[in-house]
């Protein structure tokens, strides 16, 4: 049986930590799908499609990489996939709680369900989209974090 897994999140935009995780569960499962969640109550940079189409280019590499984006709750978006787990990152110790509470409201919704976290390398562990949106908004750049077509896309956003 093909081992499916569903990788949940806003990669608003997409990092070198996101990537991180992306390619450590592409190794250990057979398909992974990037799901950009549709949350129209947090305000983000990037559009979905926007982002959609960054990551599409960025899993080109990968052959058991997709990207997909969906609304509503992830326990019903694993349910319609099939998905045998979810894949989180942690980061820092900080992480945990959030991700630990996160993780068991998805047990409660679906006890099938689940939920895997990878570790990302040291250099992407105090990464997130948040600081890279930051720095970026005042004219600043981190080449070493982002890819190349992302710290174009930041620098043509904060532009305009
Ligand atoms: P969310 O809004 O759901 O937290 P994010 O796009 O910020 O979405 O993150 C999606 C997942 O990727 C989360 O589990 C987050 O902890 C993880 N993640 C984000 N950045 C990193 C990183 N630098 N290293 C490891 N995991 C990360």
């Amino acid at each position: 049986m093909k081992k499916l897994a569903v990788y949940p999140g806003s990669f608003d935009p997409i990092t070198n930590g996101h990537l991180d995780i992306i390619e450590r569960a592409a190794a250990l499962f057979d398909m992974v799908i990037v799901a950009i969640l549709n949350n129209s109550s947090k305000n983000s940079l990037f559009t979905v499609a926007e982002r959609k189409a960054q990551i599409a280019q960025l899993i080109k590499k990968f052959k058991n990489v997709k990207v997909d984006s969906f609304d509503g709750l992830l326990a019903d978006y694993m349910a319609k996939t099939k998905a045998n787990a979810c894949v989180r990152g942690l980061r820092a110790v900080t992480d945990l709680e959030y991700e630990f509470s996160l993780a068991n409201i998805n047990q409660k919704l679906n006890p099938k369900m689940e939920t895997i976290f990878f570790m990302p390398s040291e250099e992407n562990t105090y990464l997130s989209s948040s600081v890279v949106k930051e720095v970026y908004s005042f004219g600043g750049e981190l080449k070493q974090s982002v890819p190349p077509l992302i710290d174009k896309a930041l620098k043509k956003k904060f532009k305009n």
